[in-house]
């Protein structure tokens, strides 16, 4: 952080008066970004005024909450703790079978998933890499 030059402190300043830079010493802060200074040469008082520190807008890598990978990384954790919790073989997944809230499914294209909620004909299925609603019980 860019900060005043503390009062007393002399700093090399354009002067109004000598039309050039100058030792000049600073005799008050007027404000965050503002001094008074007197030039060493013709004891003018000059306003010594702060840089506006430029705007580098800093990229942060820090992944945002609620990001695509933490929301990833949650749904693995509850696809590893049902697949930890749940006991029994995984059922062969056909758009035929009957499936309940706690089923195992064995799917040919998503693998592994826990049935977790049903909906008439829909049951949502955790699989390791994403929920998905498959229908079932279709005669
Ligand atoms: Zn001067």
């Amino acid at each position: 952080m860019i900060q005043l030059p503390a009062v007393a402190k002399k700093v090399f300043y354009p002067c109004k008066k000598c039309e050039t830079d100058r030792y000049q010493v600073v005799t008050a802060h007027t404000s965050a970004t503002g001094a008074r200074l007197e030039c060493e040469v013709c004891k003018t008082k000059n306003t010594f005024k702060l840089e506006e520190p430029k705007t580098t807008r800093a990229r942060s890598t820090v992944p945002k909450k609620g990001s695509a990978s933490t929301r990833a990384a949650a749904h693995v954790a509850r696809w590893t703790e049902l697949r930890d919790k749940t006991e029994g073989k995984p059922t062969p997944y056909t758009m035929k079978s009957a499936f309940e809230v706690g089923s195992v499914v064995q799917h040919p294209k998503f693998g592994v998933g826990f049935v977790v909620q049903i909906t008439g004909q829909s049951i949502h299925v955790i699989f390791e890499d994403a929920e998905r609603s498959l229908v079932h019980n279709r005669t």
